[in-house]
């Protein structure tokens, strides 16, 4: 297997759909490439495709509290798209584009190898678990695939664009924080740490 990094700097060059033509540059993804959390969203805005860097503007700004509100470090965990590049207008990626970027995350995911991923609104979810689910009806459940769990919650830019601070929908967005929490702690240490060996 390759490492992350040699995989994303072929994906930094990646042509495979329209997508390709209109951007600055291929968002990859972000964090520890040996996370046991993986955050993904839907595709690069503005200010990602700008820099490069997923969740930058200001649903970033709103993932990153969360993050802090529940003790999670942001450098701990990784953080990607379903489509690495910006679709125009931020228009919804369209199924071709996103089935041409499918293997870049694919291959992420089974390069990283984390215990859970948390699915950021409608289009992660139903990539991820595979099935037309609706974030509203499954938020803050948990989904086991293989080894790994699957936590869907809202994306944070529905949250802004919605209700906003006080709504209920943020108030979920807490909660299933708190739930991701939870899931991660009581993920088993590496064998080597419970034998004490290290
Ligand atoms: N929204 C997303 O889905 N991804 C980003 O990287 C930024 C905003």
């Amino acid at each position: 297997m390759r490492t992350l990094e040699e995989a994303e700097t072929e994906a930094s060059a990646c042509t495979r759909c329209r997508l390709s033509s209109g951007r600055t540059q291929v968002v990859y993804g972000t964090g520890s490439p040996h996370a046991d959390l993986v955050f993904i969203g839907e595709g690069p805005g503005f200010h990602e495709d700008k820099q490069g860097i997923p969740f930058v503007g200001a649903a970033g700004q709103l993932l990153n509290r969360l993050l802090e509100e529940v003790g999670i470090r942001r450098e701990d965990v990784y953080i990607c798209n379903v489509v690495k590049c910006r679709p125009p207008g931020n228009r919804d990626p369209l199924p071709d584009e996103i089935d041409a970027c499918k293997p870049w995350l694919e291959e992420q995911l089974e390069l990283i190898d984390p215990h859970v991923i948390v699915t950021l609104g409608n289009f992660a979810t139903r990539f991820v678990l595979g099935r037309q689910l609706s974030i509203s009806r499954v938020r803050g459940e948990r989904f086991p695939l293989g080894q790994r769990t699957v936590i869907p919650t809202f994306h944070p830019a529905a949250v802004l664009h919605g209700g906003g601070e006080s709504s209920r929908q943020m108030e979920s967005l807490r909660q299933d924080f708190r739930t991701i929490h939870r899931v991660l702690a009581e993920q088993p240490e590496p064998v080597e740490e419970q034998l004490g060996l290290f």
